[in-house]
């Protein structure tokens, strides 16, 4: 009998390298190129030190208030944690304590299966079809709960609402999460549905579209009786969550609409001037909705190619796992980022 035999043991999550080297071009962990809006920038100015003497507000009352106002969602149907990872890890905990397994495509958000192994829930991954899509037709099985990427990531993929719906309302009985990371980048968000299916968490993140991924913001939308139940884990777990700076550096990002809007039409666009060239250099991708695309070549061997790039400070992502270890996902960057890696490209012989 050893100590070790009482420990919790979990495989880690690892998430994409953060490399110190400067002037490298980062196009790995889906961070967003521009700087967060300079309503930001004025709060790190002007926060008085004094502020951190005291406790934060446990209810995160301020950024809930401006996120009631920004999605015209009642406040008591929102959810705040620090970084969607920390609301959806808080979701598992809080709606997968049946002995049902829960249900999830077989490629998705790799932290999942982390997050079910170290809560010991049961799961099943359901595989997506050859061209990546979901069908709807696998998640209609008994099941303990039910978390779906939209769009799925690292494939970029998205699923019509309608689709997502006919999941929501064949689970009546089973907390059915749509983990909206990278729906802002053109993407249809099924917030609409909480009015109708109290069953429905709908995870978004200030991460990507809203350039905080360093202040780590996430937040959840669903029924008051969801939301409810979340917040008493939460306050089982840890009553402060969300510092006092970071409510401030929250609340001001959502402050300036038309700066956010603005960000995502230029990733958007650069997105699409990045599929032109890749699809001209000889790569296919499924028609992403996301920062990222998710790129395989017709001839070169994806993990050579993580690697060639990444000697000449290109950073990208790559997966060895099945069916997916002949892409590389590649965030989306400035134009002279992508301009840069295309220009590598173009020049890319592989040994
Ligand atoms: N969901 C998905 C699908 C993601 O790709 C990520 C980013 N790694 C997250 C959630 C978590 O993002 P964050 O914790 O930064 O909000």
């Amino acid at each position: 009998m050893s100590w070790e035999e009482n420990v919790r043991r979990v495989v880690p999550y690892v998430p994409g390298e953060q490399p110190k080297e400067q002037n490298i071009i980062k196009l790995n962990t889906n961070e967003n190129p521009y700087p967060p809006a300079p309503a930001v920038e004025e709060v790190l100015r002007t926060f008085g030190t004094e502020e951190l003497r005291k406790y934060p507000d446990p209810t995160v009352g301020s950024l809930i208030g401006a996120l009631s106002d920004t999605y015209q969602v009642p406040a008591d149907q929102i959810f705040v944690g620090v970084g969607s990872d920390d609301v959806l890890a808080m979701s598992f905990l809080t709606f997968f304590h049946g002995k049902k397994p829960i249900l999830f495509p077989d490629i998705t958000y790799s932290f999942y299966d982390v997050w079910a192994q170290e809560f010991e829930i049961p799961y099943e991954t359901k595989a997506l079809k050859e061209d990546f899509s979901i069908d709807p037709a696998d998640y209609m099985g008994a099941n303990g709960g039910i978390v779906i990427p939209n769009p799925n990531a690292p494939t970029g993929l998205e699923a019509r609402r309608d689709t997502i719906e006919m999941i929501v309302a064949s689970n009546p009985d089973s907390v059915v999460i749509i983990d909206e990371a990278y729906v802002d980048f053109g993407g249809e968000s099924v917030l609409p549905l909480i009015e109708r299916y109290d069953n429905l968490l709908v995870v978004m993140t200030f991460s990507k579209s809203r350039s905080l991924a360093g202040s780590r913001i996430g937040f959840a939308m669903g029924s008051k009786k969801l939301i409810g139940y979340l917040n008493d884990v939460k306050y089982s777990f840890n009553s402060y969550t969300m510092d006092r700076l970071t409510m401030a550096v929250g609340c001001a990002a959502l402050s300036d609409h038309a700066y956010f809007l603005d960000c995502c039409k230029r990733i958007v666009a650069t997105r699409e001037w990045t599929k032109q060239e890749l699809s001209a250099l000889g790569f296919s991708f499924p028609d992403s909705h996301t920062n990222f695309i998710f790129a395989k070549h017709k001839t070169w061997n994806a993990k050579q190619l993580f690697t060639d790039l990444k000697a000449a400070g290109i950073y990208v992502r790559y997966f060895d796992k099945p069916r997916i270890n002949e892409y590389l996902r590649i965030s989306i960057g400035t134009d002279e980022e992508m301009k840069a890696l295309i220009d590598f490209l173009k020049n890319y012989q592989q040994a």
